[in-house]
């Protein structure tokens, strides 16, 4: 189910249930059975719809709302609200400051978009008077300092790799002080993907984050891959100190259940999504007007 086709459905659900002149337990029930099969249907993990059940359920009492009250506005309200703290895990993420020296590291699988949402991240905070720079210390998969370097250069950023250092400990902390001495306030560091998370994969990262210090660890995830999203960002949690979410490729058949998931798994918000290939395809990530859009 993709994500207009979620909002559709908690939407109708909702209609369905303003429809009803008295709302009583059934009406009620029967619009959060609706409601929680769209949610599993968009691959949001079992626990997670349940516990959305059960916080509504808290709100919408409906033996000790007082009579007369706008029971179909209370629940549409209820709604609302949990899927937005659904997708606030409630402690912001790190926001580079202006001038003042940050590190940011990307983490993701490889194919999750992560290369290219570096250039995003960094064409995203250039016209804001910062000076960011990218450092490519992925040496597992070839090319991919070339397509760093390419974007980099069509954005007109900075950039540092290397085609014959095997080690990418050493690029990143190389990288680090090239840019801290040419006085870069944002310092972005692509790190390896690999095809599934593996032990090898996760030892890197610790090893990248150890040594760099990063003030913001940022996991990218594909947000079409359905219901591998939890365990993947949870992997991610547990080996390096993620601390926001991008999720990429939100114009294809993402549901939103990944992005949902993400941020139960991980803790951390998500900051932006992608919407494309192309660098400008780029969107701050709000939860509110996000869940507003959804439910249309
Ligand atoms: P990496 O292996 O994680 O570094 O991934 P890449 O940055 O190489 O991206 C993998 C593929 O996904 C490329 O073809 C990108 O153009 C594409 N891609 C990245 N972000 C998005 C997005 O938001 N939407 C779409 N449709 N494609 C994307």
């Amino acid at each position: 189910m993709v994500l207009a086709q979620l909002g559709g459905s908690i939407t109708r659900a909702l209609a369905q249930m303003s429809k009803a002149t008295v709302v009583d337990e059934k009406v009620l029930g029967d619009c959060l059975n609706e409601i929680t099969r769209a949610l599993l249907q968009s691959d949001v993990r079992f626990e997670t719809v349940r516990d959305v059940q059960t916080n509504i359920r808290k709100i919408v009492n409906l033996e000790t709302l007082a009579a007369g009250t706008n029971k179909h506005r209370i629940i549409q309200q209820a709604v609302f609200s949990e899927l937005c703290s659904m997708l606030d895990p409630g402690k912001p993420a790190f926001v580079p400051k202006k001038g003042k020296p940050s590190v940011v590291m990307f983490v993701g699988l490889q194919g999750s978009g992560k290369t290219t949402t570096c250039t995003k991240y960094a064409r995203y905070y250039q016209p804001k008077g910062f000076k960011p720079s990218l450092v490519c210390a992925d040496t597992f998969r070839a090319g991919a300092f070339d397509q760093l370097k390419q974007n980099a250069t069509k954005a007109r950023i900075p950039f540092y790799g290397s085609y014959t250092e095997s080690d990418p400990i050493k690029i990143a902390v190389d990288g680090l002080e090239r840019f801290r001495k040419e006085n870069s306030d944002l310092i972005i560091i692509d790190t390896s993907g690999r095809h599934k998370q593996e032990a090898a994969l996760f030892e890197e990262m610790r090893q990248v984050a150890e040594a760099t210090k990063p003030d913001l660890v940022i996991f990218v995830m594909d947000g079409s891959i359905g219901q591998a999203a939890f365990g993947q960002a949870q992997a991610f949690k547990q080996s390096a100190s993620v601390g926001a979410v991008i999720v990429t490729k939100m114009d294809g058949h993402a549901n939103g259940g990944g992005a949902l998931s993400a941020v139960a798994a991980t803790k951390s918000p998500v900051i932006f999504i992608g919407t494309g290939e192309h660098l400008h395809e780029f969107e701050v990530f709000d939860v509110r007007p996000f869940v507003s859009r959804l439910l249309g």
